[in-house]
C-alpha cells in the first residue's frame, strides 16, 4: 500500500490539480481550506491504526486478488465474517469521529460492480470482470479513496432518464471511439469527492432498452481535465472560518459533500466497467444499495455512541444524571443506536456467496436497516436535546467568552454543577448543538434520511422482497382456510 498513513494521503490529496470552487472561488489547496479540513481528516482517519486494540484487524484485510495485506475500504468482502468485520470498523471510525469519514461509498460501489461486472461477461461475452479486477488492483497497491458516484441530478423527477429534455440530467455516453468513450453529466451529493483520488461512476436507476448511453459505468482519476467540483454548503458551516472551535463543536472532524460535472471527459475501455447492457444496470443500483443500507448499520451507530456520551456529559455537567426520568432517557438512546447495529449485524452475518466468489448482504434485512437509520437518529438528537436543554441555541459565542469584561459574569452565570468548569459544560452544549442542528447533523441527520437511497427506495424493496404471498400461506394453514367450509 503506497499511502500507508494519513500524512502521505494528505500530501497526495495536495499533488492533485483539479477544478474545484468553494463559497464561489476557486480553491487549489483543498486540504489546508478551514472549510474542508475537518473532513480531510476524518477521511485520514481511515489511513490512521489508532489506539483500538481491535483497529488493526478491522481497518485491514488480505487481497484475494494479490494475497497482500490492504486497506479494508478497497476490499472484495469475501466471506460473512468480512461483512460483520465492515460494520464493526464503520462503528469505530464513527465513534472517532462522530461524522461520516466518506470513504465507504466506493468500497461498495466496487463490491457491487464485481458480482454485477462477472454476471454481464456471462450474459453479453464482454471483459468487464477483467478490467474491474485490475482497476481493484491498482486502488488496494496503491490505497487509493474512491468516490462512489451514484445519484445523478436528475431533472425533472417525474420523466425517465431517457424523456428529459435535456439528457445531460443523467450521466450518458455521447460518443464511442476507439480509445474509449466520452461521458457528460453530473452527479449530485458526492460524498469524500474533494477527498478522493477516484470516481466510480455507476447508473443512478435500472435503464430500459431505449436508455443504453445511461448504463454506463466506468473510473477515472479526480484530476481528469474536464470535471469541476463544486463544495455543497452545510448548516453553520462558516463558524469554521471564524477561528472559533468552540463555536463549531467538533472542530477536528467534520463530513463533505460536492456537485461533480462532468464536461465531455474521456474515458479509456480499459476503466469503461458497462456500457448500454441495459439489463445490468438495475442489478448494480439494487447491490450498491444494499451494500451501503448495511453501512449505515455501522457507522451511524459510531455516531450514536459518541451521542449518547454526549448525554451522559451534559446531564452530570447540570446536576441532573441521577433523575430517574433522564436515565430513562439514555437507556432508550441506547436501545435505538443498539437495534441499528444489530440490523448492521444481521443482514451481514446473513451474507451469502455470489456466482462471482464475493459475499453480498442478505438485502432485504439491509433495507430494514437503513430504514431504521432514516428514524432513530432523529429520536435520539431529540432525547439528547431534551437532557441538554435550551442552553444549547441561546449561548454565547467563544469571543464572548474569551472578552476580559463578560469572561467573568459568563464563567459565573453559565455554571452548572459545581466543580465542573463552566467551559467544559459549554463545550459540550456547542458539540450537541453542531451534531443535532449543525455541520454534524448533515451527516448524522440528512444523510441519515437521504444517503444510500430515500426512505421510499426502501420501502419499495421491502414489500418486494417480504415474501407476503408465502406468509399468507402460513396464516392460511394455521386457520385451516383450505380445509371443509364452517358452515357443513
Ligand atoms: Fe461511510 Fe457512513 Fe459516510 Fe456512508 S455515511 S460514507 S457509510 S461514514
Ligand atoms: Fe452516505
Amino acid at each position: 500500500m503506497k499511502l500507508a498513513d494519513p500524512e502521505t494521503y494528505l500530501e497526495s490529496l495536495r499533488s492533485m490539480r483539479r477544478k474545484v470552487f468553494a463559497l464561489g472561488e476557486r480553491v487549489e489547496n483543498t486540504v489546508d481550506h478551514p472549510l474542508i479540513r475537518p473532513s480531510v481528516n476524518a477521511l485520514a482517519e481511515t489511513f490512521n491504526l489508532g489506539e483500538e486494540p481491535e483497529a488493526e484487524e478491522l481497518l485491514f484485510a488480505t487481497s484475494h486478488i494479490t494475497g497482500k495485506k490492504i486497506s479494508r475500504f478497497t476490499h472484495i468482502h469475501q466471506s460473512a465474517d468480512d461483512l460483520v468485520k465492515k460494520v464493526l470498523m464503520q462503528r469505530m471510525l464513527g465513534r472517532r469521529t462522530s461524522t461520516c469519514f466518506q470513504r465507504c461509498v466506493g468500497m461498495d460501489g466496487l463490491n457491487a460492480l464485481y458480482s454485477v461486472t462477472f454476471e454481464c461477461d456471462q450474459a453479453h461475452g464482454t471483459d468487464y470482470h477483467r478490467r474491474l479486477k485490475e482497476y481493484i488492483r491498482y486502488v488496494q497497491e496503491e490505497n487509493l479513496v474512491v468516490d462512489g458516484a451514484m445519484t445523478d441530478v436528475k431533472g425533472d423527477r417525474s420523466l425517465r432518464p431517457g424523456e428529459q429534455s435535456d439528457p445531460d440530467m443523467f450521466v450518458h455516453v455521447v460518443e464511442r471511439t476507439g480509445e474509449g468513450i466520452v461521458v457528460r453529466g453530473a452527479k449530485a451529493h458526492q460524498t469524500g469527492a474533494l477527498n478522493s483520488h477516484e470516481i466510480l461512476v455507476m447508473p443512478t436507476v435500472g435503464m430500459r432498452e431505449d436508455e443504453r448511453d445511461f448504463a454506463v459505468s466506468f473510473a477515472i482519476p479526480c484530476d481528469t481535465p474536464g470535471i469541476t467540483f463544486v463544495l455543497g454548503r452545510q448548516p453553520s458551516d462558516t463558524r469554521k472560518l471564524e477561528n472559533s472551535p468552540l463555536d463549531v463543536g467538533n472542530p477536528t472532524y467534520g463530513s463533505q459533500e460536492a456537485l461533480v460535472i462532468f464536461e465531455d471527459i474521456l474515458v479509456p475501455w480499459e476503466r469503461v466497467f458497462m456500457c448500454g447492457e441495459v439489463d445490468q444496470s438495475g442489478k448494480v443500483v439494487e447491490r450498491f444499495a444494499a451494500y451501503h443500507r448495511q453501512s449505515y448499520g455501522g457507522c451511524k451507530v459510531g455516531v450514536g455512541d459518541v451521542l449518547v456520551g454526549a448525554a451522559v456529559l451534559a446531564a452530570r455537567y447540570q446536576g441532573v444524571d441521577r433523575a430517574s426520568h433522564v436515565r430513562e432517557k439514555i437507556t432508550e438512546m441506547v436501545h435505538l443506536n443498539e437495534t441499528l447495529f444489530c440490523c448492521g449485524i444481521a443482514c451481514s452475518a446473513q451474507g451469502y456467496p455470489m456466482p462471482a466468489g464475493n459475499y453480498m448482504v442478505d438485502v432485504l434485512l439491509a433495507n430494514i436497516c437503513k430504514h431504521n437509520v432514516t428514524r432513530f437518529p432523529f429520536e435520539i438528537s431529540r432525547l439528547l436535546q431534551d437532557i441538554a436543554g435550551g442552553l444549547v441555541v441561546t449561548m454565547p459565542s467563544e469571543k464572548d467568552l474569551l472578552n476580559p469584561e463578560l469572561a467573568p459574569y459568563l464563567d459565573k452565570y453559565l455554571k452548572g454543577k459545581e466543580g465542573i468548569p463552566t467551559g467544559d459544560r459549554l463545550k459540550i452544549m456547542k458539540f450537541i448543538e453542531n451534531m443535532t442542528m449543525g455541520c454534524g447533523a448533515a451527516a448524522y441527520l440528512t444523510e441519515s434520511v437521504h444517503g444510500a437511497g430515500s426512505p421510499q427506495a426502501q420501502r419499495i424493496v421491502i414489500y418486494r422482497m417480504a415474501e407476503l404471498e408465502k406468509k399468507a400461506e402460513l396464516a392460511k394453514r394455521l386457520a385451516r382456510i383450505d380445509e371443509a367450509p364452517i358452515d357443513q
